[in-house]
């Protein structure tokens, strides 16, 4: 791992800045990303703004800057994104301060902000090196999510075309999982829908598939796969309900992709479980339906009266070993499981001590 400070005059950083909005920006002869391609906007307030460029003319030391090189010999900020494009924009004449644009400057005054030297440091190693080490910077300040700290380390073509389907406004994949409704939340410009669709694919390894894919030619098989996930979502589950939005689809279909679904009876169980008031996670039933495991659907729990009813009733006696306990020494237990019936009512509800109630619910 190697990190070397180096000087540089805001100037030369200046040199060939481009804003293209969502297509980037770039700055430093065109080897800068301070904002690489289809990234979200980081909103920077006027006063944030003003103050930077009032160091820079009162000569005060800003902030190191961190800048990574990637593998096509670019560079991508990791942090000081919003100062250096404050900088940028101020010295295009973007915006004024006490109505004084740069170009209402005098010379001196704006070789002064032109010769002024940033601190920034250089940073190469291995991709886990990186990582680490940016996940220890990345704590102050413009925050870079996960998802786009690994994009700063595995760039190349793979990379660039998998933005082009999962991290534009409108890009394919949004298309796709919005028409006919959402079936993934999230904003492709954070970097959200690539985040999904990379820990889908490969069972949660986001970073170890990029690595693994960093030089593909392009992000076809990742497409292919999204594509198949949302087709088996459509034909399965027809019926639109908003719950959906929030589900781990991915994981559902790498599961039970091969598996024969009957679409009408698993529409005529979900429009049940959507109508019984004991579900408290509604989204939870559509992997419930699949994997039957309860845990996705946040059954209710008694209330503090059902509680106190049913302890009341049996006298403090525990129901399995018959002795007797405080109220705060017992767990509520539904007599009928939920899953044969019983409801989370006064009627099905028993107080049984901790210890049978951890054991029944083991087994
Ligand atoms: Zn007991």
């Amino acid at each position: 791992m190697k990190i070397n400070l180096n000087k540089i005059l805001v100037r030369e950083v200046f040199a060939g800045y481009k804003d293209s909005a969502e297509e980037g920006v770039v700055a430093f002869g065109g080897k800068l990303d301070i904002r690489p391609k289809y990234q979200r906007e980081f909103v920077y307030k006027p006063e944030q703004r003003d103050a930077v460029i009032n160091t820079v003319q009162h000569k005060f030391p800003l902030n190191i800057m961190y800048w990574i090189e990637n593998s096509a010999g670019k560079y991508e900020l990791l942090d000081g994104q919003q100062r250096t494009l404050s900088i940028c924009q101020y010295v295009n004449g973007d915006y004024s301060i006490n109505d004084h644009y740069f170009h209402n400057l005098t010379k001196e005054e704006k070789e002064q902000i032109l010769n002024y030297e940033l601190m920034i440091y250089f940073c190469d190693g291995t991709d886990k090196e990186r990582i680490e080490w940016f996940e220890v910077i990345n704590t102050a300040g413009e925050k870079l999510t996960p998802q786009e700290l690994l994009n700063a380390v595995y760039t190349g073509p793979w990379l660039s075309d998998a933005k082009i389907k999962f991290s534009k406004t409108g890009c394919a994949a949004y298309h796709l999982a919005n028409d006919g409704g959402a079936l993934l939340s999230g904003s492709p410009i954070r970097q959200e829908y690539l985040e999904t669709s990379i820990s889908w694919i490969n069972n949660g390894g986001v970073a170890g598939y990029m690595a693994k894919h960093q030089d593909d030619k392009n992000a076809d098989k990742l497409w292919n796969y999204f594509q198949d996930v949302i087709a088996w979502v459509r034909a399965n589950f027809s019926n639109y309900r908003r719950e959906m939005s929030t589900v781990q689809w991915g994981e559902l279909y790498n599961e039970f992709k091969d598996k024969k679904l009957n679409a009408s009876k698993l529409e005529t169980e979900i429009k049940k479980l959507m109508q019984d008031e004991d579900v408290s996670k509604k989204s939870g039933i559509y992997p419930y339906v699949l994997t039957r495991q309860e845990r996705y659907l946040s059954i209710r729990a008694f209330t503090e009266k059902m509680k106190r009813e049913a302890y009341e009733r049996q006298r403090g006696i525990c129901k399995k070993c018959k002795k007797h306990f405080e109220i705060e020494e017992m767990e509520a237990d539904h007599i009928t499981p939920w899953h044969e019936g019983g409801k989370t009512i006064s009627e099905n509800c028993q107080m049984l001590c901790k210890l049978d109630n951890r054991t029944k619910s083991d087994k």
